[in-house]
């Protein structure tokens, strides 16, 4: 209940960027517009870090009534794909249902951006220059030391045309000429220090194809791109802060957008306790096989929690309950867990389903005899209503349901003890058969026919319950269960490849799951009573039905 209150209380409490918007609003900057937006890199898959960007930015959108714009950040020709962008868009429309498709690219705006360049040359407010990269880098100057101006900085406006013209025109080779802003070489911010806005790069690009082999630079284009589209909270991570100087002088410089300018604002990334994030770092697992893909059930990709069985419900939920803060913190991945149990509790059907079976043989009952059993659906909601199922004399439970020695306090099967078997008997062990290797092959009880579930049965009680299926009527199942990527508690990024838990990934291929599985759907979810949350994955076929643990019954989260 704690856990749940606790959540309810972050739900309620304003954000410091709704307190933004709230005096925004107040002031009248904007006329009470609100127009945010998620702006990613078409270079990979999203994972939940993204994922808490998307749900702050629609929801921010979503509560004042605004608007929320994913706009494709594709300045960046080398690393981009057209794949990742139709990804990124189904994941988007996925946690955002009723968003409107508002679908942009930067380098729709590329025309813009090269005239807002010509713009600030002719303000005497950038110049192209000649010195290499690792000139550049030299005479940039450290956290310490002011910076050097480029010989080339103070060109005439008309040769800056002209050069700028030229470079767009492919008169030169990669890294020959840059453009770059005239700031200031002694600003105590490196990102003032005339940074490059635009280079030279004889690359297609996929969307504008071979039209540029000049592209702006991500400072220079992101505060265009967000003032184009009107965003009014241009809201992203805290390692921009340094840069938000940068932003502020490209849209004061534009006559375009000197008024009512976006304005950036900061807060901190998530990171889950267990989990590597990150981009490349996933990306390194995907091309090097640590993982069967973006989409593995394990990744913290969207696509990979989507397969998991995750709902965005319980993604929307969960990132609503850690709240915004400009604190970088770790976030327990056990949170991410309560909400997607949370989520699931009332709503998924819950069913009975052996995963490491052990045949038990009920030898008073009689042989070929099969009756029904009422089963209810879902104890906590009675709504979800009730369904039959075959109870017969050969049965399948759980393994280490029984024991031949039990310790203290086992209350489950072992020879003279008795148990109930849910929605059905009680049954008593009376005996067991081992193979040549000594191991259990087989537990053999009687059953009580007076105590059948519903029946009012009040003689005696039994301290353990455990779960069933027919044999003959069971259904074959494969069950993967999965766990936490990193065995490290904190989320660190050295060497990460060697922190991978070998145990991520277990394959249950002995399963046995209720007749009426059968008829089940792919990405159907279920709780599979005392094994946790289950859905079944796309891998499913006529042969073959494949489930995968979304997530454990028990958490380990105490707040
Ligand atoms: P990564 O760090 O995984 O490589 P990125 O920041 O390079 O991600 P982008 O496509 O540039 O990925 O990010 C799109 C948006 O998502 C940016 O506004 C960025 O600030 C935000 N974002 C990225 N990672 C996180 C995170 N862990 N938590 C919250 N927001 C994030
Ligand atoms: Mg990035």
């Amino acid at each position: 209940m704690s856990e749940i209150n606790n959540v309810e209380n972050n739900r309620e409490s304003v954000n410091f960027i709704q307190k933004i918007i709230n005096e925004d609003n107040i002031k009248g900057t904007y006329n009470q517009r609100v127009h945010t937006r998620f702006p990613p890199e078409p270079n990979g898959f999203l994972h939940v870090g993204h994922a808490k960007s998307i749900c702050l930015n629609y929801g921010l959108a979503k509560k004042n009534n605004g608007i929320f714009n994913l706009r494709f950040d594709d300045t960046n020709p080398t690393k981009e794909d057209d794949s990742y962008v139709e990804s990124i868009i189904k994941d988007v429309k996925w946690l955002c249902p009723d968003w409107e498709e508002r679908i942009f690219f930067a380098s729709d705006y590329f025309d813009k951006m090269y005239d807002y360049a010509i713009e600030l040359i002719k303000k005497g407010l950038a110049f192209v220059d000649d010195l290499s990269a690792d000139e550049i880098r030299e005479y940039r100057g450290t956290l310490t030391e002011p910076g050097k101006e480029s010989p080339y900085r103070n060109r005439p406006v008309e040769e800056n045309l002209a050069l700028f013209e030229n470079m767009k025109n492919g008169v030169y080779g990669n890294g020959e000429k840059v453009l770059r802003a005239k700031i200031d070489m002694a600003s105590p911010n490196i990102n003032m220090r005339d940074p490059v806005i635009y280079r030279i790069l004889h690359e297609e690009h996929h969307n504008t194809k071979d039209k540029w082999c000049i592209y702006p630079m991500y400072d220079y284009a992101h505060p265009l791109e967000d003032a184009i589209e009107g965003i009014t909270h241009s809201v992203c991570t805290l390692e921009f802060e340094d840069h938000r100087p940068f932003y502020d002088w490209v849209l004061s410089n534009i006559d375009d957008f000197k008024k009512n300018p976006t304005q950036q604002i900061e807060f901190a990334k998530l990171y889950l306790s267990k989990t590597m994030m990150g981009k490349r770092y996933l990306k390194q697992m995907v091309e090097e096989g640590y993982v069967d893909g973006w989409d593995d059930p394990r990744m913290p990709t969207i696509a990979g929690l989507r397969r998991r069985g995750y709902t965005p419900e319980a993604i929307n939920n969960f990132c609503e309950s850690i709240g915004v803060s400009k604190a970088q913190s770790v976030v327990d991945i056990a949170m991410l867990e309560f909400a997607i149990r949370d989520d699931l509790s009332l709503k998924s059907p819950r069913t009975m389903a052996v995963l490491d079976p052990i045949k038990l043989v009920i030898t008073n009952y009689p042989e070929g005899r099969v009756e029904y059993v009422e089963a209810e659906n879902n104890a906590d909601n009675p709504e979800m209503g009730s369904r039959m199922i075959p109870f017969s004399r050969e049965i399948y439970i759980e393994r280490e349901d029984f024991m031949e020695n039990p310790p203290k306090k086992y209350y489950r099967l072992f020879p003279g003890n008795e148990v109930r078997l849910r929605n059905a008997y009680f049954v008593k062990c009376e005996d067991f058969v081992k193979d040549e290797n000594g191991n259990v092959i087989e537990v053999h009880c009687t059953y009580d026919p007076e105590t059948k579930s519903g029946s009012g049965f009040t003689g005696r009680k039994v301290k353990g319950t455990i779960h069933w299926v027919s044999a003959k009527h069971s259904v074959d199942a494969e069950v993967r269960l999965y766990d936490y990527m990193m065995e490290d508690e904190e989320y660190d990024k050295t060497n990460f490849l060697e922190k991978l838990n070998p145990y991520s990934k277990i394959i249950l291929n002995n399963c046995k799951v209720e007749p009426t599985m059968k008829e089940c759907s792919i990405g159907d979810r279920f709780q599979f009573m005392r094994h946790g949350f289950f859905i079944i994955d796309e891998e499913t076929s006529e042969e073959k039905l494949v489930f995968n643990r979304i997530v454990s019954l028990k958490s380990s989260y105490k707040r």
